[in-house]
């Protein structure tokens, strides 16, 4: 069904307040956090329309995120011309597949959920074959929980390091899904694990470091932490486009 532009596009303002108070409470720039549109089970005309909505709130590409290559794919030509004139950005954020890598290579410009040196080593192939720079974020499971993706706090440095040297990806930052906990200490500290590892990983100069600054973290539920430790993106799907129906 498709979804009332109109509520969109006061929800994208709602949660654009949210962000800029809460950065502003934590004495940050509000600029310096962007709303990314988690876009899943949302139908391209929605995507599109909120597009419109959010364009507006700055001159930098509204960024967006999928989490199947599937959707991402099915999606993409009507997002072409969006993403052409430089309105519209779309980032994978969601667990990838080798087998997939092509695909996403076609369609997307960042992959938040680089999880594996086996997925990094098929996305800097694919990506340098084609001539281009990937760019790439590093996810890392903050709250140890089993049901998330993402790479170990303990192993994320390296990960990281290895990654940024690979020609055909540019690391530009960290992601990763805060911990599912009623405990807001939790959440924090799972957040400022991200900030930490990013803030270490800048200061080794290994090459290709130098642009990994990114934080990718924060959802509807808890990007007022999220925004306090450090986010830079923001991902929100529930706060902008409603409930999503049961898959
Ligand atoms: C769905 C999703 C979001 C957005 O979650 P909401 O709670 O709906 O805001 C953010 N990040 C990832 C990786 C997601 O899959």
């Amino acid at each position: 069904m498709p979804q009332d532009l109109a509520g969109i596009a006061a929800r994208i303002a709602a949660v654009r307040t949210r962000i800029d108070d809460a950065a502003r409470a934590a004495g940050r720039n509000p600029r310096g956090v962007r709303l990314l549109l988690a876009t899943k089970t949302q139908e391209a005309s929605t995507v599109l329309g909120a597009v419109a909505s959010a364009a507006p709130l700055g001159p930098l590409p509204v960024l967006l995120g999928e989490n199947r290559v599937q959707e991402l794919v099915a999606k993409a030509p009507a997002l072409a011309d969006a993403v052409a004139q430089g309105l519209a950005e779309v980032h994978m954020i969601g667990h990838l597949q080798r087998n997939k890598v092509n695909q996403v290579l076609a369609t997307a410009t960042c992959v938040q959920s680089l999880d594996s040196l086996e997925l990094a080593a098929a996305l800097a192939t694919r990506s340098e074959r084609a001539g281009r720079v990937l760019d790439v974020m590093v996810q890392v499971n903050v709250s140890g929980e089993a049901s998330k993706s993402g790479v170990v706090p303990r192993d994320a440095a390296a990960f990281a390091c290895e990654v940024a040297a690979s020609p055909g990806l540019r690391l530009t930052g960290f992601m990763t899904i805060g911990a599912r906990s009623p405990d807001p200490a939790v959440v924090a500290a799972g957040f400022a694990t991200l900030r930490q590892l990013r803030d270490d990983v800048v200061a080794s100069g290994a090459p290709g470091t130098e642009q990994a600054i990114e934080l990718s973290m924060g959802m509807t539920g808890d990007l007022e932490p999220a925004v306090r430790e450090g986010a830079t993106i923001v991902r929100v799907g529930t706060g902008v486009f409603g409930l999503r129906p049961a898959v």
